[in-house]
């Protein structure tokens, strides 16, 4: 099943619905961040919301940002969607693997934690970004996302979204979707929808059938008019100009000390965990900068 996201509107356009599959996008974190199954499935869910916001974009170059600290074993978790379906996100510790003793499930909400926030930052191309805060519910990412779009978007959401994990740690399947009511929906149409989501099994389990987010939208509302298809792919667009400006932003004194003590340094991207060196002579160059940079400002 192809990874994609799909829009569409029901019961007469009073219902917006986004349905995605992403088990690609989620197999490519697993497998550059190396992480276990807990840590996976959070990352997966995180990701796989902030793809499904991200897929309003209009602009392609505009990027909502996430950011989930439940104060949990998996740390914080940050992931980055823009309007061109790229995404990408890590957690602090990709090793974690806890489950429920009552049923044997990925323990997520325990993973995560429940004691903390979760930020969603849009960048609009606005000279200020959108952020709103709201504190975590019980850390299972789908109804902390719901919280976030009631509290701080007053849009009453279902939100969905899943990782099934293999035994040999690969994913299976992921997925997810939100519904979302219109303002002054009809109290015939949020029972409508509210009957939806009691029935509507988990995406990860529908994507694991071979079902595709066109399918899992209609088995749902079979009257759905199907308005959108948009990409959604692992992408980390890291470059080594992207650390180089990084690196100038650093104090001078960290920097001559690179210089002078280590000839050179290595950076990491915490994304990709692609790995960029710079040489000595490249280090002199930006301090140069930076030195050019602080007399021009000191001039002005
Ligand atoms: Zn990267």
């Amino acid at each position: 099943m192809k990874d994609e996201i799909v829009i569409a509107d029901a019961l007469n356009g009073a219902v917006r619905i986004h349905a995605a599959v992403t088990t690609a996008m989620v197999e490519q974190a697993r497998l550059l961040n190396e992480m276990y199954p807990t840590s996976c499935a959070a990352l997966g869910r995180v990701m796989t919301a902030n793809a499904l916001m991200a897929s309003d974009l209009k602009d392609p170059n505009a990027r909502i940002t996430v950011r989930i600290d439940g104060k949990g074993p998996v740390g914080s978790i940050l992931s980055q969607a823009d309007g061109r379906g790229n995404v990408k996100g890590f957690t602090d510790n990709p090793q974690v693997y806890l489950f429920r003793n009552s049923d044997g499930k990925l323990d997520v909400g325990q993973a995560v934690g429940r004691n903390g926030t979760l930020t969603v930052s849009k960048d609009l191309g606005l000279r200020e970004p959108f952020t709103g805060v709201v504190n975590l519910q019980t850390g299972e990412i789908g109804d902390d996302f719901a919280y976030y779009f009631a509290v701080s978007e007053q849009t009453p959401s279902v939100v969905g979204v899943g990782v099934l994990v293999n035994t040999d740690y690969s994913v299976k399947a992921a997925g997810g979707i939100f519904i979302q009511l219109l303002p002054n929906a009809a109290e015939e149409i949020i029972e409508a929808a509210e009957m939806a989501a009691k029935t509507m099994r988990p995406v990860s389990a529908s994507v694991d059938r071979g079902m595709n987010a066109e399918e899992i939208i209609r088995e749902l509302f079979p009257d759905a008019n199907i308005m959108d298809h948009r990409p959604v792919q692992w992408n980390c667009d890291c470059s080594k100009d992207h650390f180089a400006r990084g690196l100038a932003l650093i104090h001078e004194k960290d920097l001559l000390a690179m210089i002078e003590e280590d000839h050179g340094c290595e950076t990491v991207c915490q994304y990709c965990g692609r790995k960029y060196q710079f040489t000595e002579e490249e280090l002199k160059e930006i301090l140069q900068r930076h030195q050019n940079v602080e007399n021009r400002t000191s001039i002005d």
